[in-house]
């Protein structure tokens, strides 16, 4: 890591990645060959259902492959709203088709920038969920903050403000919470971790004065970071209408809005790795 990169905000993929361990990035190599093998014998056409694709980020060189999955998912099924795939899932129809409801994590600038625009083309809408605590934050002002945000540290991300949200809201966009300070609901106290779901629930609608129906939940990992059904159910006490996991899959008619899985992507991934996460 260059002192030079920590000074800067990382705008492109690729300063992204050089702040990764390159054990990490072995890995992530060693995973892609095996995707693109398994990816062959995978048949998305054939699934039904509702598919949450989840990303943090599209950087300035990641509009493109963006642009390509939107197009990829586009072949396959519908684009819905949050809201949307909330109906569906309770109601009592079947859901015999393919939709796709996209959603993103954490609060980035570059969803202003990039992500927005590529949706908008693309005739798509998309559920943000921000961590309020972070927006309007400034990489001057609060830089120790921002640097601390990753776990594994040294990266520098700009984030959205609230007049950001507000257009995004204004575009067709859904504006969600992913708490204040995008905690580990499970290492808190039932009042801490409640007044993370109120407190940004709370922000957004007077930021936005429209309401915030929907949660989800930080590192989504069932048992490590939320516990069921004490979370989700505290979800639903504070008003919510959903709450997202990480957990990866498919959603059905009848499957809970407050256990909602999500297939994680990275904008840059070639469809084959897209094809793979949505037939599994
Ligand atoms: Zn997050």
């Amino acid at each position: 890591m260059t002192q030079e990169r920590t000074l800067s905000p990382v705008r492109t993929y690729r300063d992204f990645a050089a702040g990764q361990s390159v054990l990490a990035r072995t890995r992530e190599l060693a995973r892609d060959a095996a995707i693109r093998t398994l990816a062959a014998g995978r048949s998305p056409e054939k699934e039904t259902g509702i598919r949450f694709p989840y990303y943090h980020h599209v950087f300035d060189d990641e509009r493109d492959g963006f642009a390509r999955q939107l197009n990829y998912m586009a072949s396959l099924g519908d684009f819905i709203s949050m809201d949307d795939a909330v109906a569906m899932l309770t109601g009592g129809e079947p859901i015999d088709g393919r939709y796709f409801c996209i959603t993103f994590d954490d609060g980035f600038k570059n969803w202003a920038t990039n992500a927005v625009p590529v949706l908008l083309d693309a005739g798509a809408m998309a559920a943000f969920f921000v961590v309020t605590g972070f927006i309007g934050t400034s990489v001057e002002d609060d830089r120790d903050a921002l640097l601390g945000f990753y776990e594994q540290g040294d990266v520098l991300m700009e984030f959205l403000d609230w007049d950001d949200c507000r257009s995004m809201a204004e575009a067709g966009m859904t504006i969600g919470s992913h708490t204040i300070n995008h905690v580990h609901l499970l290492a808190l106290d039932d009042g801490a971790a409640e007044a993370e779901l109120k407190g940004s629930k709370e922000r957004i609608e007077a930021e936005l004065g429209r309401p915030c129906d929907h949660f989800c939940c930080p590192f989504g990992r069932e048992g490590i970071d939320y516990a069921v059904p004490r979370h989700p159910e505290m979800a639903e006490r504070a008003g919510y209408k959903s709450f997202l996991t990480g957990r990866r899959g498919a959603m059905g008619r009848g499957g809970s809005p407050y256990r909602i899985r999500r297939d994680h992507l990275l904008a840059g991934w070639g469809d084959y790795q897209l094809k793979y996460f949505f037939s599994s």
